[in-house]
């Protein structure tokens, strides 16, 4: 622990979360439908008939 540049990695990964996410199997976590691409909603991923814009 002897090197101060290590102290330039900053944290806060958790500041960004993404709205949508992609994944080849997903499922919707509301009505458990297979999909691709889901939609953040609140601490779930739904599909986009779920979704509530
Ligand atoms: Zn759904």
């Amino acid at each position: 622990m002897s090197d101060p540049s290590l102290d330039d990695v900053a944290p806060g990964d958790d500041a960004a979360v993404p709205t949508a996410r992609w994944t080849a199997d997903g499922v919707c976590d509301a009505c458990e439908a297979v999909v691709s691409w889901r939609f953040r909603d609140d601490e779930r991923y739904v599909c986009a008939d779920c979704k509530e814009w």
